[in-house]
């Protein structure tokens, strides 16, 4: 039986794993890119067997191509959303893409006739709003739409799950509708084209982090959410799910000791001094990526993920493991000079 897939960002770090399981397992996929000119690259670098992988242009924002992507799919796996590692000039610029093209997928999806939906959310719709102190989330909890200094990346995964699933409710007729919540997802990296969520190693690896803030995320490696996906679009019943995708929440600082104990001489900029919370408010007056820190500082957000591990056996590795080679691969690609 032809089991064919849309899996859409095709350019993504997170998709770039995902397309390359799901060919593995017998998979054939569909992508969606902005633009096709990326085809050729991203199919150098996925090195899958070329029959079995099919481009389509699709932008969040519009509505052409969209169905001609969906068209033959059984299932759909939805990743493309922005995800910048500045900080925009409006939200607009992140919540409408976001929202507007989980929309499109999804309609796309039902008028294909598919069967079930997996839509790539993140914890940034789970555990944010809650301030300082050591906070325990489920996938029974959302951010809080109305604190303040909420980010706009924050606020836009929260909207897009939020109005993917009122659409379902309303008119997704028989489609089966889950989400996968990520925390920070790192793990090796394949191209000078990274995710953001790699930065932050990258910040601490090349110096440019002078001092670490009392802030931290949970992380998961990019292997497994990939793996995640596999078993959202292919396990029984998941109408209506939830997974958080997380392993420990580290603080920045406990980032930098594992790549200072883990890499020797190649981690000699990395630094383990503390910035005082005091000081980073201050930035905040001037600096939007401390801006974007500071309502976060002091609180532990311990994102549960025992629901993925019983409902779909799901395992981690360890976060070393994960922050080890993101940090290998970036050097190795010269992204990093050691
Ligand atoms: P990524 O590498 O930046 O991939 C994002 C993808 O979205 C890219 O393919 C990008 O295409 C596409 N995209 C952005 N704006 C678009 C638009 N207007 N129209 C069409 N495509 C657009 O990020 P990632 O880490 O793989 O993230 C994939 C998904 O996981 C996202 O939904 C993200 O929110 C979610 N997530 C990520 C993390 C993390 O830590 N990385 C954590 C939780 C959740 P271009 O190549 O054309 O820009």
């Amino acid at each position: 039986m032809d089991k064919r897939v849309l899996v859409t960002g095709g350019s993504g770090y997170i998709a770039g794993f995902l397309i390359r399981q799901l060919v593995a397992e017998g998979w054939t996929v569909h992508t969606t890119v902005r633009d096709l000119a990326k085809e050729a690259g991203v199919r150098r670098l996925l090195a899958v067997d070329d029959s079995r992988l099919h481009f389509f242009a699709a932008d969040l924002n519009a509505d052409a191509g969209w169905a001609e992507a969906a068209a033959g799919c059984s299932h759909v796996a939805h990743l493309a959303s922005p995800l910048p590692a500045g900080v925009p000039k409006h939200p607009d610029e992140l919540i409408v893409p976001a929202r507007d093209g989980a929309l499109r997928a999804l309609r796309a999806a039902r008028a294909a006739g598919a069967r079930r939906f997996v839509m790539t959310s993140s914890v940034a719709a789970i555990a944010y709003g809650r301030g300082r102190g050591v906070h325990h989330f489920t996938e029974a909890d959302w951010t809080l739409l109305d604190k303040p200094g909420l980010t706009p990346y924050v606020r836009s995964k929260t909207i897009a799950e939020r109005a993917a699933r009122d659409w379902v409710a309303a008119e997704g007729a028989e489609l089966e509708f889950c989400t996968i919540n990520p925390s920070v997802v790192l793990g090796p990296v394949w191209s000078v084209d990274y995710s953001a969520s790699v930065v932050i190693v990258r910040k601490l690896l090349d110096g440019s982090v002078r001092a670490c803030p009392n802030f931290g995320f949970g992380i998961v490696d990019v292997r497994d959410v990939a793996d995640l996906h596999v078993r959202a679009l292919t396990a029984p019943h998941m109408a209506g799910e939830r997974f958080i995708a997380s392993g420990r929440f580290m603080r920045m600082r406990e980032v930098a000791e594992v790549l200072r104990a883990g890499l020797g001489a190649q981690a000699r900029r990395v630094t383990t001094r503390d910035v005082p919370d005091w000081l980073v408010r201050i930035a905040a007056r001037f600096n939007p990526v401390a801006r974007a820190v500071a309502p976060e500082l002091g609180s532990v957000r311990n994102q549960d993920a025992s629901h993925a591990r019983a409902v779909l056996g799901w395992a981690t590795r360890p976060e070393e493991q994960s922050i080890l080679d993101t940090a290998r691969s970036l050097l190795a690609l010269g992204i990093v000079q050691p």
